[in-house]
């Protein structure tokens, strides 16, 4: 599964939970403030905007999951504005600052941290986190300079809050540092997972992912599909003749010298052995067999300089099947396969087409050489 994704789904579960959870905290602070109206909570209508806030934003999470990129950067704004007004209300006037009411507001620093790792990239939320927990100790500090005789415990109780946010967001980051670097090495294993070692082509698996993907989206916008399904000829003697690791160096080569023949997004994989498959996106039956025709001649011109010195030239016979609606891709592939080995018993070297209507053997007069010279003719 794309980790992309995977993450979104994560993230978007986690705002699901918390925001509600946030948006209770934050009512309750507003309430509490309203009904007790002292000096210091006399913006006790901040959290119930807050709260306000966080409930439209849960609404647009669970309605539009793939805009949770959007709504989290805005969610982050928003709890960045609120916090640093919280905590500058709380110190301004300094001679009326509480300092039971500062270390409340500093509470709510790790939660607009957890937000940040969560909205951006870790090296902009660590600053972030940095700014905030400044921000925090220079409130502190700014009371305990200018208010004059604030009681030694209060002190230790600020300094304590200090300290406890700066273990916490260490804490966070360090979380974050292992969560990454597990994502690195899953991205990493899944590239290698998808990778043929020896052509450093797409392999079997990814091949068969990347059909199923693209059967997918044909079905559901409509649109052609294509399989060019190809083997070596006579690679065996290749092999007895020059050696495998010349074989081995033949492979890699043909990877490098038919991948520009295509487009971008086709793919051209190893299938296993010396059988390769090329799925064409939005190539119908006629176009896929003219892109056969090109590798095919492609190939055949091509010198296996770097594998073998001499300029050896090898060829492959090509099966091509034409994916119809419905059509699993199991069997698209066999039906490629099964024209690939006509193309070998009319004599190799050749491209053999799939039948439209799904026969293996095509029509008649469709035979492989037929095919070839139709498509060489244009
Ligand atoms: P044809 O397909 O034209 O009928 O003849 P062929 O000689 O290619 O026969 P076949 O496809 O049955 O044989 C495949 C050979 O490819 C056998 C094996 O020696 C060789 N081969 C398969 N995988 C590799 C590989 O990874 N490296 C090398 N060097 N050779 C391989
Ligand atoms: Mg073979
Ligand atoms: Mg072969």
């Amino acid at each position: 599964m794309d980790p992309f994704a995977t993450r979104a789904v994560l993230k978007r579960r986690i705002y699901l939970v918390t925001l509600p959870l946030a948006a209770c905290l934050a009512g309750v602070v507003g309430v509490s403030g309203y009904l007790e109206p002292g000096l210091n909570t006399r913006f006790w209508w901040i959290p119930v905007l807050v709260a306000i806030g966080l409930v439209i934003a849960w609404g647009a999470v669970w309605r539009l999951p793939e805009r949770v990129g959007g709504t989290e950067r805005w969610l982050l704004g928003g709890s960045v504005v609120a916090w640093l007004f919280v905590l500058t209300s709380t110190v301004v006037p300094v001679a009326a600052a509480d300092v039971h009411t500062l270390v409340r507001a500093g509470m709510w620093l790790p939660g607009v941290v957890a937000l940040a790792y969560l909205a951006l990239p870790a090296a902009a939320a660590t600053g972030l986190a940095a700014a905030g927990w400044s921000a925090f100790a220079l409130a502190i500090a700014t009371v305990v300079a200018f208010q004059g005789g604030v009681a030694t415990p209060d002190v230790g109780t600020m300094v304590e809050a200090l300290l406890v946010h700066a273990i916490v967001l260490i804490l966070m980051r360090g979380l974050v540092h292992v969560t990454d670097g597990t994502q690195r090495h899953a991205d990493r294993w899944e590239s290698v997972a998808a990778t043929d070692a020896l052509t450093g082509l797409p392999n079997r698996r990814a091949a068969e992912e990347q059909l199923r993907r693209e059967l997918g989206r044909a079905e559901r916008y409509g649109g052609d599909v294509s399989v060019v399904w190809f083997d070596l000829d006579r690679f065996k003697e290749v092999n007895d003749v020059h050696g495998h690791e010349a074989g081995d160096a033949v492979l890699r080569e043909i990877g490098a010298a038919l991948r520009p023949e295509l487009r971008a997004s086709d793919v051209l994989a190893r299938w296993g052995g010396e059988e390769f498959v090329a799925i064409l996106p939005e190539q119908d039956r006629a176009a896929a067999a003219r892109t056969a025709e090109r590798l095919r001649a492609t190939l055949e011109a091509h010198p296996m300089m770097e594998a073998v010195g001499t300029g050896l030239r090898v060829t492959a016979s090509f099966g091509v099947a034409w994916w119809r609606a419905g059509e699993a891709p199991r069997d698209v592939l066999r039906r490629a396969d099964r024209a690939m080995y006509r193309a070998k018993e009319e004599g190799r070297n050749r491209v053999a087409v799939s039948g439209p209507d799904g026969t293996p053997d095509g029509e008649p007069g469709e035979r492989a050489g037929a095919v070839g010279r139709r498509v060489r003719g244009r």
